[in-house]
């Protein structure tokens, strides 16, 4: 089954609306008729609406960093799935590693807000990925295992194939670090027959599984040539457009 692969650029908290602005400019100027690749740019709250509208037309995907479970209410600070829809957000990150270890995000609450995103027509990328301790003590696949597990708990079959997973080892996010293709070819390939065992082979053959983690234009087309790794979810290199394009061509192949 050939997937359609998928990069995502993640910026964030980075960029005023200005800033927002100049780089999807230049994303939509050198990429905005892009073919054989999806492309998303997840930019922080404040910019949605202004990137939104420079999206419009183009073949680039507007992507939240995060939402909440709830659809409204006293929930100060949040932000639910019908707002993003409100401002043409298309897909959401949920379970980012730093989300996890910096703002304590329990697997639980990923649940939730995963849900949360497909009753309202969000499609989530779900993060997962072990840290440097887990993956020295060889715990790798059985923290992925158990993430995936949870996050994807009552999900049904037909939502299954709406949701991106994102291997996201946390060693290898900003740290210029990244998975040697073979090692995370061998943790996709595990989370694929996770995703075959929990929704049957015919979805998981269907579902993305990104990787993410210091991916580079040089590093690129090694990590996107392996069979289990659909694309990439990206960082630091999704702040330039230089960077972000030569990912998105090494995608194309
Ligand atoms: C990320 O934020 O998901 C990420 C992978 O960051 P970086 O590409 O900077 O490692």
């Amino acid at each position: 089954m050939s997937r359609i692969p998928f990069i995502a650029g993640n910026w964030k908290m980075n960029s005023t609306i200005e800033e927002s602005l100049a780089l999807v400019k230049g994303l939509v100027d050198s990429l905005g008729d892009v073919k054989g690749v999806d492309v998303a740019v997840a930019p922080p709250f404040t910019a949605l609406s202004e990137v939104s509208k420079a999206l419009e037309g183009s073949n680039i995907a507007l992507a939240a960093q995060n939402v909440y479970y709830e659809e409204k209410g006293a929930f100060t600070g949040e932000i639910s799935p019908s707002m993003l829809l409100d401002l043409g957000v298309r897909y959401v990150t949920l379970g980012h590693s730093e989300r996890r270890h910096i703002l304590g995000e329990s697997n639980e609450l990923v649940n939730r807000k995963v849900l949360a995103a497909l009753k309202s027509g969000l499609l989530p990328i779900v993060c997962v990925g072990e840290t440097l301790g887990q993956r020295q003590r060889h715990l790798t696949f059985m923290v992925v295992e158990d993430q995936l597990r949870d996050a994807l708990s009552h999900v049904s079959k037909e939502d299954a194939t709406k949701i991106t997973v994102a291997y996201e080892p946390v060693w290898a996010i900003g740290t210029g670090e990244t998975a040697t293709p073979e090692q995370a070819q061998e943790v996709h390939e595990r989370i694929r027959e996770r995703l075959a065992f929990r929704f049957g082979e015919e979805a998981a053959a269907q579902m993305r599984i990104q990787y993410g983690g210091s991916v580079k234009p040089d590093n690129a087309a090694d990590l996107l040539g392996r069979t289990d790794i659909d694309g990439a979810l990206v960082g630091g290199a999704s702040l330039k457009v230089d960077s972000f394009e030569g990912i998105i061509r090494a995608g194309i192949g």
